[in-house]
């Protein structure tokens, strides 16, 4: 038989996704990470970005909301800040936060404001993404 990942995506609000996947495919800074079984140990950031989780025949897709990936022997964790799969995303609510954000990042008011608009209108547009499989 051959082995297989087992993957864990954990949030603040609990656990997301756990089950047996092929491969694993995460954005890190600056570059994209593919885990197969037998990777080496690892911990590494997650951006704000999708998270593929692989099959044979299939591939899930999951809007990760910035974190970290932990690979120990086969088991792969997923922490992340939030996380969502296609069908817990609410489009509405992310088109909202993205033009909410995109306000905020044109009245310029504080960095600290900009940089919070800048946040926030990245995850709105990584859910639209991952939704419309556009990631
Ligand atoms: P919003 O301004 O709409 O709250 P946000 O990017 O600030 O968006 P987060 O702080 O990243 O939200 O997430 C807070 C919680 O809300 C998390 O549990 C996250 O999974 C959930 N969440 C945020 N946006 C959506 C969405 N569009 N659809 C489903 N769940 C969402």
């Amino acid at each position: 038989m051959t082995k297989k990942l087992t993957v864990e995506v954990v949030t603040p609000d609990g656990l997301i996704v756990k089950d047996k996947f092929d491969m694993v495919v995460v954005h890190s800074i600056n570059h994209e990470l593919g885990i197969l079984p037998g990777h080496a140990p690892l911990i590494a950031p997650l951006i704000i970005s999708s998270a593929r989780l692989k099959t044979n025949n299939e591939s899930m897709r999951v809007a990760i909301g910035g974190g970290f990936i932990e690979v120990d022997r086969d088991h792969v964790t997923l922490l992340a800040q939030s996380a969502e799969t296609p069908a817990k995303i609410d489009v509405q609510r992310a088109q909202k936060a993205k033009e909410r954000a995109q306000r905020r990042i044109q009245q310029k008011r504080d960095q600290v404001d900009f940089r919070r608009a800048e946040l926030a209108l990245k995850r709105a547009i990584n859910r639209l993404n991952v939704v419309s499989g556009n990631d």
